[in-house]
């Protein structure tokens, strides 16, 4: 046995806080190196690698933002109407070719540059039409309804920084900034693994006391949202000779290293005693709950996390744990804003202080606006069941004991829109 596996991480012998193990992981992985470059339309969920520098004015063109008449806002009558002559008409991507005189004006629509001559654009609810003229009374403003080009962007400002995670907004700047192709950071690949003896993939018929991978399953779903590599190894027996083989294999290309099983106190729990022997492991539990048993390490220069087994656990851990350092890995510098919102518990909770918790909800939003939460029935870590009927996490503070329905919580929605 490794003596040196750390058993608890702190010199005062608790579990380190999701903080500090956050903190300590972030500060230990490196973002991969070398990039791709693709299409603006394969750019989704990537990382920018380098900043996208506007090639044009945005918009290109002063146009006008609204439908209606655009005219020399100098001669905007201050008492009474004026009637300005109809002389053309101009459309997004058909402009009005003439010059715009005094007296005159212009039908206009959105997105049309606007005419010489003119500056400023009436819209057309405000106008009375009389055959050819357009009678304008008070009340308008100089350069009303124009969008200036440039006013978006100036050709050669950052339009986006290195390091940001490409959303659909991303993509339709970078389109309208007439980019075709970009640089993105290259993907990294997370090698993967389950490990017990009991495990049997899909496909495959159960015999007493084996049960389906379904870690396996979650876990490539978890990192293809990521828009990660994946490379699946499989179920490893709790063998020391399989796993280390397997160690061995993930390390040669992967950039990460996941794996779920084994890394509690069991008799066939080895995965803390390999990584000691093939690499580092920096610490073992995390006071988190489910999931306290969770292994941060390296084989070679791969980060190495070792989730525990329990499909709940395995879950909590990724998104809580690790996702935010496969960011890190991707290259990613844009900060996610942690979401929590206050909700008002309709379920009475039990918990023990000691651990963040991070419990199962269904949130919903009642008649008066209020955020309700219930909990979606029993709470152990096996019960992957109780993460499918969920949309929440009840975020439960360290300090935290049981609560009585009516208690205020904090939760953490599992989707927003983009
Ligand atoms: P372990 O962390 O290996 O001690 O496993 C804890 C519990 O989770 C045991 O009941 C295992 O059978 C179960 N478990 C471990 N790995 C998986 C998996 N990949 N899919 C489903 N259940 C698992
Ligand atoms: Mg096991």
């Amino acid at each position: 046995m490794h003596s040196h596996i750390p058993d608890c991480d702190d010199s005062d012998g608790h579990d380190r806080t999701i903080e500090k193990a956050l903190e300590h992981m972030l500060a230990n992985v490196e973002a991969v190196a070398g990039f791709d470059t693709v299409t603006t339309w394969d750019a989704l969920d990537r990382v920018l690698y380098q900043p996208v520098t506007s090639p044009l004015n945005l918009p290109p063109h002063t146009n006008s933002a609204m439908d209606g008449y655009a005219l020399d806002g100098s001669q905007l009558p201050e008492f009474g109407d004026q009637a300005f002559r109809v002389i053309g008409s101009a459309l997004a991507g058909k402009p009005f070719c003439g010059a715009v005189g005094s007296g005159e004006c212009v039908r206009i629509m959105t997105g049309a540059v606007i005419p010489a001559g003119t500056d400023t654009v009436i819209m057309q609810e405000q106008v009375r039409r009389e055959d050819d003229r357009a009678i304008i009374g008070i009340g308008h403003r100089r350069g009303q309804n124009v969008r200036p080009a440039g006013e978006d962007l100036s050709a050669g400002d950052t339009a986006l920084p290195a390091g940001l995670l490409l959303r659909p907004s991303h993509l339709g700047l970078i389109a309208s900034l007439g980019i075709t192709e970009l640089c993105v950071r290259r993907r990294p690949e997370v090698a993967f693994f389950s490990t017990g003896d009991e495990l049997l993939s899909v496909g495959q018929q159960l015999s007493e006391g084996q049960i389906y991978d379904s870690n396996r399953y979650a876990l490539y779903a978890m990192l293809k949202r990521l828009n990660l590599e994946t490379l699946d190894l499989g179920v490893v027996r709790d063998s020391r000779d399989e796993l280390e083989h397997a160690f061995r294999t993930a390390s040669v290309s992967g950039d990460a290293i996941i794996t779920t099983g084994g890394v509690s106190v069991g008799e066939a729990d080895y995965v803390s005693e390999t990584l000691a022997e093939l690499g580092a492991v920096d610490f073992s539990t995390v006071a988190i709950k489910p999931g306290r048993p969770v292994v941060f390490g390296r084989v070679g220069a791969a980060p190495f996390f070792g989730l525990p087994g329990n499909p709940v656990s395995t879950m909590v851990a990724f998104y809580q744990l690790v996702r935010p350092v496969l960011y890190r890995l991707m290259g990613r510098l844009d900060a996610e804003v942690p979401v929590l919102i206050p909700a008002i518990s309709d379920s009475r909770i039990n918990k023990k202080p000691g651990r963040r918790e991070y419990q199962r909800g269904i949130l919903s939003r009642d008649a008066d606006g209020h955020y309700r939460v219930s909990i979606t029935g029993k709470q152990g870590s096996g019960l992957l069941r109780s993460m499918a009927v969920a949309n929440c996490f009840i975020v439960l503070s360290a300090e935290t004991g049981s609560l009585e329905p009516g208690a205020r919580v904090e939760v953490q929605p599992f989707s927003s829109i983009v």
